[in-house]
């Protein structure tokens, strides 16, 4: 699981940020739904682990029966092979809207009971899934803080990307908001905000660093030119590049984000290493805006909302 609730602050935590409360001393850490509760184990969370921290049950404890959260995440796995139907999503947490996290004032509205709830996750954000002529309004809302839980309904649901999704008062279906990072240049023809993604390099010198911004090259570039002496690496001719604005975020989310690089590059060498044969390859994913005019090749991310998945990316199949 990548998720859990810290038992003492009742906070949701995205299990790549267990390194850095390690630092400072790691909380006890439960199920996020309500009537689970079940005792979650950090993993992988010491800085010389290599691979992505997770949380775990306990030997011998499982969730409750009626787990919303475990729930979905059985079903996600079903989720590559055919469309969910609304019936089996009504009651899911998936993400329906993105808000970064000072805005956000009611979460995670998950009590059917309780009328007010229900009430103000009508009003907040409703859930609309597009079938034909008819627009299907599912009465639960889950506001998301971090796009990672986003990304992972993309990735697995690749029948179900017609679901609306809304970020910062824009509404649009999933697959709308996401865009793959391609060449040429005049093929993608980039506009607006978007949830962007491309293919990362093997090596970590592709990541420079100055005091205010990080730049990400990403593999994805116009074309290739052999080096000036024979034996040299191929060069790359215009590559897209991923921005990071340094000084709108906070040094933990910085680093987290590199973390995360670390994880999927290391994945990816470990299958090279193992000789599997996949079509995975390793991707990142930001909320940002498309290039403008006189830098043509550079998208910039919005307040250091990117990550990092090992992954195929399923064709969209509806
Ligand atoms: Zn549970």
């Amino acid at each position: 699981m990548n998720q859990a609730r810290d038992k003492v602050t009742g906070e949701i935590i995205d299990a790549e940020s267990l390194k850095h409360l390690y630092e400072d001393g790691l909380s006890e850490y439960e199920c996020i739904d309500e009537k689970c509760k079940i005792k979650l184990l950090p993993c992988s969370y010491k800085p010389t682990n290599k691979n992505r921290p997770y949380f775990k049950t306990y030997k011998g404890d499982n969730h409750k029966k009626t787990c919303q959260f475990s729930l979905y995440l059985k079903l996600l796995e079903k989720a590559r092979k055919r469309a969910l139907t609304n019936y089996e999503l009504e009651d899911m947490p998936f993400p329906t809207k993105f808000q970064r996290l000072k805005q956000i004032d009611t979460t995670n509205i998950t009590s059917k009971t309780d009328d007010l709830g229900q009430e103000q996750s009508r009003k907040s954000a409703v859930r609309r899934k597009a079938s034909g002529e008819f627009v299907e309004v599912l009465n639960k809302s889950k506001v998301v803080a971090s796009i990672s839980p986003i990304v992972d309904f993309y990735l697995k649901c690749p029948y179900n990307r017609n679901t609306e999704l809304e970020i910062e008062n824009e509404s649009m279906l999933y697959r709308y908001w996401f865009k793959r990072i391609e060449k040429p240049i005049s093929k993608g023809n980039y506009k607006g905000k978007r949830i962007f993604f491309g293919r990362l390099h093997a090596g970590e010198n592709k990541i420079t660093e100055t005091e205010d911004f990080m730049d990400i090259t990403l593999y994805e570039c116009e074309g290739w030119k052999s080096g000036s002496r024979q034996k040299l690496p191929k060069q790359q001719i215009n590559p897209f590049i991923v921005r990071i604005n340094k000084t709108i975020i906070s040094k933990n989310k910085l680093s987290r984000i590199k973390n995360e690089i670390g994880y999927v590059i290391e994945e990816k060498k470990n299958a090279f290493k193992n000789d599997e044969a996949n079509k995975k390859k390793a991707f990142i994913f930001f909320l940002g805006e498309a290039p403008k005019a006189e830098d043509p090749y550079v998208f910039n991310v919005l307040e250091g909302a990117l990550v990092s998945r090992y992954t195929q990316i399923l064709p969209t199949k509806n």
